[in-house]
């Protein structure tokens, strides 16, 4: 890269900072072996920013989260906050970021490693070496259509509405996004609505066949229905590349598939914003599905590696540094092959390591690769 890019570090609450210490000594080893150098800056967000900024995300560091190249962020929430009033919980952090970086595309990768197929609720054969990106579209749809509330009608009934509601250039921009990343994968996307059913569904079905004729012909494009779809990725998970899909169907199927893979902290994930045309830069977030872990939060043991795969997503998604994103992800495959655990992923015969050793495991298997 020719000049330094800039990633916002926002580690968060519980076991949030314990992961994320384990991702900025990647980081810098990419810094320094691979000349790869980022401009680091640091935030609170959630739990850690109440007390200390008296809000989950202070206006200063959401200006630094719209200058830098990237965001990684942790995990947020816990115990001591969950009384908090609505807007003053931490978790509103992470939504007003998503908010005003126009965060509108969803990527949840379910890749499972060969070495933790087992772990799998599937039979292992059915999912060793699944690799599968589900696109949900994650600022539009019902979770914000208007009208949307609960009313007391006059005979006392209460009636709650929710409204469902896609503009084609909402339907355009996730589209794209989706043949974007199959062009550099396997070539075939998956749309999933419910065009049977519901105007949404059969906008959607239209809109994705008319920029899959105009702009990308040469991706193989399917069109499922979202129940369908649910179906089959228990099924036969593997027929899948990329699933694009909207923000509730999204939020049903992005799970089915992150629990074939196993445990909550292997799941990485990124939310993409719209590229600025003038300067070819989007806005972005990296951050594990996995939250805050009050339960186990202090005690050295989180699995670092959903947070390591986020800024691997990083490195693939904002910086285009495919080589150095296979390295790390490569680096994770062969940690797991070799039998080191973290408790949550622990099977017989592997060994039950700390969330600093898997750290110093991963960049080892860096200095192997690297040679
Ligand atoms: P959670 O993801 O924090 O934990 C669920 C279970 O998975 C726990 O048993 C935990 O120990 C385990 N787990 C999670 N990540 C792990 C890791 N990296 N390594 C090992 N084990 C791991 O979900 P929860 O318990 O429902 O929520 C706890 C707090 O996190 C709540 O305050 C919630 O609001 C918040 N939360 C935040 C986010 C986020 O920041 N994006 C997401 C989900 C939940």
């Amino acid at each position: 890269m020719s000049a330094n890019k800039s990633l916002l570090i926002l580690p968060g609450d519980g076991i949030g900072p314990e992961v994320m210490d384990q991702v900025v000594r990647i980081v810098d080893w990419f810094g320094k072996e691979r000349a790869l150098k980022f401009d680091l800056d640091d935030g609170l967000v959630g739990g850690a920013a109440l007390d200390a900024e008296g809000a989950p995300l202070s206006d200063e560091t959401l200006v630094k989260a719209e200058k830098a190249d990237a965001v990684l962020f942790g995990a947020v929430g816990g115990p001591k906050w969950d009384k908090n009033p609505f807007d003053m919980k931490p978790e509103r952090g992470l939504l007003r970021l998503r908010k005003d970086l126009g965060l509108f595309a969803n990527l949840r990768p379910a890749i499972c490693f060969e070495a933790l197929a087992s772990a799998s609720s599937l039979k292992q054969e059915l999912v060793a070496g699944l690799d599968i990106m589900i696109v949900r579209e994650l600022t539009g749809g019902v979770y914000f259509g208007e009208p949307r509330g609960i009313k007391v009608l006059s005979d006392n009934t209460r009636r709650g509405v929710d409204t469902q509601l896609y503009t084609t250039p909402e339907i355009h921009r996730i589209t794209r996004v989706a043949f974007e990343l199959a062009l550099k994968r396997r070539q075939l996307v998956h749309s999933a609505e419910k065009s049977n059913v519901m105007h949404t569904g059969m906008l959607w079905r239209e809109e994705v066949a008319k920029v899959h004729e105009a702009e990308f012909k040469e991706i193989a494009l399917r069109h499922i229905l979202a129940d369908n779809c649910a179906m089959q990725l228990v099924r036969a998970p593997k027929q899948f590349d990329v699933i694009v899909t909207d923000n509730l169907f999204g939020d049903i199927l992005s799970d089915v598939a992150a629990m074939l893979t196993g445990s909550l902290g292997m799941l990485p994930s990124a939310s993409l914003g719209e590229e600025d045309p003038a300067t070819g830069k989007r806005n972005a977030l990296y951050e594990p599905v996995h939250g805050s872990a009050p339960d186990i939060a202090g005690h050295g043991v989180a699995n670092p590696l959903a947070c390591v795969m986020s800024f691997a997503m990083a490195l693939r998604y904002s910086f285009e540094q495919d080589d150095e994103a296979d390295m790390l992800e490569g680096a994770v495959a062969r940690v797991l092959a070799g039998g080191m655990r973290t408790a949550d992923i622990m099977q017989e015969n592997g060994s039950q390591v700390s969330t600093a050793v898997m750290g110093d495991a991963i960049l080892q298997e860096l200095e192997g690769i690297a040679g």
